[in-house]
């Protein structure tokens, strides 16, 4: 059986080093376990950075995957396929949103959003032409295209990478105030995550988005939710924004869309936004294609038939509540909601993943001070309570 550290080696002869992964070279997967090239088992506390909230290769999902690859993967949307309708259907009655615009990346997600946001203002709030402004977070982590990367506030994501669009501005995080002074007769949108997953899991103060929904009413501004990370699940309920019963004007959701098969997003707005777009106005080869709605009705039906936002909701509370009784010089907080949980330590997180890894839990960090542990929504109390000693171990070892 040929070793970890082979894979390692013939990765980094031939692919660009634009990550740095644990070195464990992964084989197989199944629910919220996965297996190295060695046979080694590991427990998934990242899951794709939560694009596996149903867990690896759902045997639901992979059937559905199965069945329509034999019968109709691509049409491109010069055609009209026979999945589509029915995969954004069932995200609409989900959602409670009236449109849907299916994507395949998150970023490719973001940047339709900011497209219909622009669009919007240009002919619904009769902005004055090329002056579109939409106001984004410090902090913030929304994809890694060169429109994205140009309003991070992250040097690594930038540097390098310019010349960048304009037309965004830039406010601090959980600070309602800051986004009332931003907004002027050009603001068209107020993007940003319910909780900052990639930022470290930095959740806002009880209220914020409620606060930010208003200000964003109050002067005909949208207010574009992105849940790309936080959504279907993850943090208790379906989307982060249901938390404070805010109803964005509109949703951005990808990764566990997909259940972790297949590159899916989408764009959730009520028709008044959306109409929009007239055709030839946006588009993409592959999305909505008939293999990526069929994945995408699976995994919704997942998402519902097996109550994962409840699940995590409650072994959420759970997990937190455990983690936080860890008594260790080494943590300074720990936060998060439902299964998105941020352990911040005082020093670099990255060794301490390693040592995770010795013990079969695979985690990452996030930003050098924060392990993050986000495991499949379907995992068991009695997974979790097999990482807790062993997440103390490392922790205070
Ligand atoms: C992951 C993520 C994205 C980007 O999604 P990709 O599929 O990697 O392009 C955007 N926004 C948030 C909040 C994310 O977590």
């Amino acid at each position: 059986m040929k070793k970890n550290k082979t894979y390692v080696q013939l990765t980094d002869r031939y692919s660009a080093h634009n990550y740095h992964p644990l070195p464990v070279v992964l084989t197989q997967g199944k629910g919220a376990w996965v297996w190295d090239v060695e046979g080694n088992k590991y427990l998934d506390m990242l899951s794709a950075y939560s694009a596996l909230n149903q867990g690896h290769c759902h045997p639901h999902i992979v059937k559905a995957l199965n069945t329509q690859a034999k019968r109709l993967t691509l049409t491109s949307r010069a055609f009209h396929n026979d999945q589509m309708a029915f995969f954004l259907k069932k995200l609409c009655a989900l959602s409670g949103y009236e449109k849907a615009l299916p994507m395949n990346s998150g970023a490719e997600a973001v940047e339709t959003a900011i497209k219909v946001a622009r669009k919007w203002g240009y002919t619904k709030k009769k902005v004055e032409k090329d002056r579109a402004e939409i106001i984004v977070c410090e902090n913030n982590f929304h994809g890694r295209t060169t429109t994205i990367v140009g309003f991070s506030t992250e040097a690594q994501y930038r540097n390098g990478f310019g010349c960048f669009a304009p037309g965004f501005v830039t406010i601090p995080y959980n600070d309602p105030a800051a986004l009332e002074k931003a907004i002027n007769q050009n603001t068209v949108g107020f993007l940003l995550e319910p909780i900052q997953g990639e930022g470290g899991v930095v959740v806002p103060d009880k209220g914020y988005l409620k606060e930010g929904y208003k200000i964003c009413r109050k002067h005909n501004v949208l207010l574009i939710d992105d849940e790309i990370q936080t959504g279907l699940g993850r943090t208790g309920a379906l989307f982060a924004c249901d938390h404070e019963k805010v109803r964005p004007d509109i949703i951005i959701v990808g990764k566990a869309l997909s259940g972790g098969c297949y590159p899916v997003s989408a764009v959730l707005c009520d028709d008044h936004i959306m109409n929009v777009l007239k055709p030839g106005d946006h588009g993409s080869t592959f999305g909505g294609n008939p293999l990526a709605s069929a994945v995408g009705i699976a995994a919704l039906e997942v998402i519902k038939k097996e109550r994962l936002a409840q699940r995590a909701n409650k072994l959420g509370a759970w997990f937190m509540k455990e983690l936080s009784t860890i008594d260790s010089p080494l943590i300074k907080e720990v936060r998060g909601r439902g299964l998105l949980i941020g352990v911040v330590l005082k020093e670099k997180a990255r060794p301490y993943c390693e040592r995770l890894m010795e013990r079969g839990i695979l985690a990452k960090e996030t930003h050098e001070l924060v392990v993050r542990f986000a495991p499949p929504l379907i995992i068991s109390k009695q997974e979790l309570s097999w990482a807790l000693p062993r997440i103390k171990d490392v922790l205070t070892g």
